[in-house]
């Protein structure tokens, strides 16, 4: 249940928005007053994402309303900035939230992982995330804004204390970018704090989107039965902890990674 307008003077930007999780992040930040940049590969899914979120602002890069679609490729370096650019242009500020939901992909053995494969998972999933966040730090320091910046990582990325990660078979690349994004947000957060900029991880388990319509029905039946709650989480469970640490109800957290895994792999 979202907790009316708590991020009612928050500009949120969420990439990956056209997708399964981060649709959800969108619906719920602008449900609890958040202005949304709407950031997608996929600029047609970015503006449905738009439409589903109540204001009239669904023509690219041109909010007529609160919201605005922009279509971006995050692991380009230059698509990166000129993103954040063109948000700024839009709504005459920098973000004050940013959710870094963009992600891939490409499943193979270790033994047959192509370099193509180990490099498009890398490039999206964690040169992304660096290329989003260093952007958005460096426009909201140079404003002196404060700011919440959240990556989605994953609980296969997860690294414990001994440094040994959950790991998932056939995911060598996708496990490395995702334990990279959590190594990656934990030294943002060190370097961050002092300009009022907070950096969280979040870690879904195992989550209804397009992506998992990939996994095998076999495996996915398998990994249930080693969830606690004994079910897989929907997109909206995840936007429920985005929208908390994007609000200052997390305000004294930073350098954290929330899981939301229903007890998967605690
Ligand atoms: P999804 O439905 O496939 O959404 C991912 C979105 O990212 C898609 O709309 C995709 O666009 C977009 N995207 C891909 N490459 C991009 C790029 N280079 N620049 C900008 N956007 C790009 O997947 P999801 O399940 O919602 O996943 C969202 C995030 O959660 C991902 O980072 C994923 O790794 C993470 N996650 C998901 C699960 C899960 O169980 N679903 C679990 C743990 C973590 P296209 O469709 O055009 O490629």
């Amino acid at each position: 249940m979202a907790s009316p307008l708590r991020l009612r003077s928050a500009l949120a930007l969420v990439t990956g928005a056209g997708g399964g999780i981060g649709r959800a992040i969108s619906v719920r930040l602008a449900a609890e007053g958040a202005a949304v940049a709407a950031c997608d590969l996929d600029g047609a899914a970015a503006r449905e994402t738009v439409q589903l979120l109540g204001g009239p602002g669904t023509e690219e890069g041109a909010p007529r309303g609160a919201h605005a679609a922009f279509q971006a490729d995050v692991s380009e370096a230059g698509a990166a900035r000129r993103l954040l650019e063109q948000v700024q242009a839009c709504f005459s500020r920098p973000p004050s939230v940013v959710v870094s939901c963009a992600g891939i992909t490409r499943d193979e053995f270790l033994l047959h992982m192509s370099e193509d494969n180990w490099d498009k998972v890398i490039a999206v999933n964690l040169k992304g995330i660096f290329l989003v966040t260093q952007a958005a730090a460096q426009a909201l320091v140079s404003s002196g804004c404060p700011g919440s910046i959240i990556n989605i990582s994953s609980i296969i990325g997860k690294v414990r204390l001994s440094w040994e990660e959950v790991g998932n078979m056939g995911q060598t690349n996708y496990a490395a970018s995702k334990a990279g994004v959590i190594g990656l947000t934990q030294s943002a957060a060190r370097e961050l704090g002092r300009h009022g900029i907070r950096c969280n991880s979040v870690l879904p388990g195992f989550i209804r989107t397009p992506m998992t319509q990939k996994v095998p029905q076999k495996v996915l039946d398998k990994v249930t039965g080693m969830i606690p709650m004994a079910h897989m989480g929907n997109p909206e469970d995840v936007a429920d902890v985005v929208a908390f640490l994007a609000s200052e109800d997390s305000g004294y957290i930073t350098g954290a990674s929330v899981e939301v895994t229903g007890g998967l792999f605690m």
